[in-house]
């Protein structure tokens, strides 16, 4: 089977610039020659008018691929940028493929990647290539607003979701089960006598904990769990499609690896443990008594002598 991989660096400048001289050439020429050349360029148009018109990465993307879609027969269309943990794929993967590296004045903006099972030809490249041209800048736009964002949403001394991306999540998971009746289960975790260690050994001393109780929970949860700081030493981990067992299960993990980890700081090697409350979402509460479950089995975890793992009623 004859296997076409076309692999090109788009230099947006060039491609930017002759996309703006379509566009201008779009203004003058009136309906009377209706090329197929004149239907990328008012392809191009179009879709960059459009792209201008919305920072959501998805919607952009989306809007783009429907409009390739619309001029070159493809069975996939897919974007990734993995410095952005970015990824998005429409379609089912064909056997010949066309790839291109997004950049913008030397700034990587992602790859994207156009497949079928037919070869591609010049002129599909063309149309491929004059309607990337189009999504540049909207997406530098986007990813910028994107990285925006996400810094709003996270935690600078532990990069854990922050306060307010926990409600976001938890909003989240509550119209999924809506949808989708699954279930999910919270983890609160506090550290345990966490004020000795700041008394101890310093305040930077007791970041540095903070980070690496962070970096422990972050390595044993799995990537569609998501981490909170909660507060000053207490997290939460939201726990998708989990059941009670198994959300207590992942909460022992947690604990004996905290245990664990020793954090070094100035010649000092630090031992933290940490008490959890474990709280499986019943449908019909709603999340505040969900927290309140989860924190009531937390101060239970405190009670019964710390460094355990407590399940809500
Ligand atoms: P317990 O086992 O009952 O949880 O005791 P604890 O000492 O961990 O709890 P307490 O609430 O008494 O103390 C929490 C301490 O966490 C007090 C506060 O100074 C410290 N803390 C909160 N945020 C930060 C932070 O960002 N950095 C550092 N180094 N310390 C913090
Ligand atoms: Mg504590
Ligand atoms: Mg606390």
């Amino acid at each position: 089977m004859q296997y076409f991989n076309s692999e090109r660096s788009l230099n947006t400048n060039v491609q930017l610039e002759s996309l703006r001289r379509k566009v201008d050439g779009i203004a003058q020429v009136t309906s009377r020659n209706n090329t197929r050349q004149e239907e990328i360029e008012h392809a191009a148009l179009r879709l960059s008018q459009r792209l201008q018109r919305t920072l959501d990465i998805q919607a952009l993307l989306q809007f783009f691929c429907q409009e390739i879609a619309s001029l070159v027969p493809c069975d996939s269309t897919s974007y990734q940028n993995l410095e952005q943990n970015l990824g998005y794929s429409y379609g089912s993967i064909g056997t010949h493929i066309c790839q291109y590296k997004l950049e913008l004045e030397g700034q990587y903006l992602g790859d994207l990647v156009c497949t079928r099972n037919k070869p591609f030809g010049d002129q599909d490249l063309l149309i491929i290539e004059s309607l990337t041209g189009a999504l540049i800048y909207p997406l530098r736009n986007s990813l910028m607003y994107q990285q925006a964002v996400n810094m709003a949403l996270l935690d600078p001394l532990t990069g854990a979701g922050n306060r307010k991306a926990l409600e976001n999540a938890v909003l989240r998971e509550q119209n999924i089960i809506e949808r989708y009746d699954t279930p999910f289960s919270m983890l609160m975790i506090d550290i345990d006598y966490f004020k000795k260690i700041n008394d101890q050994y310093g305040h930077s001393a007791g970041d540095k904990t903070l980070q690496s109780v962070s970096a422990t929970i972050k390595n044993i949860i799995r990537q569609s769990d998501e981490l909170f700081r909660f507060g000053g030493e207490e997290f939460v981990v939201l726990l998708n499609n989990s059941d009670v067992n198994s959300a207590t299960f992942m909460a022992e993990r947690i604990r004996l690896a905290i245990e664990q980890v020793e954090t070094l700081c100035e010649n000092e090697s630090i031992k933290v443990t940490v008490s959890i409350g474990v709280a499986h979402f019943n449908k019909t509460e709603c999340m505040e008594h969900l927290f309140n479950r989860a924190d009531r089995a937390l101060y239970s975890a405190k009670n019964n002598g710390r460094n355990q793992v407590k399940v809500a009623a």
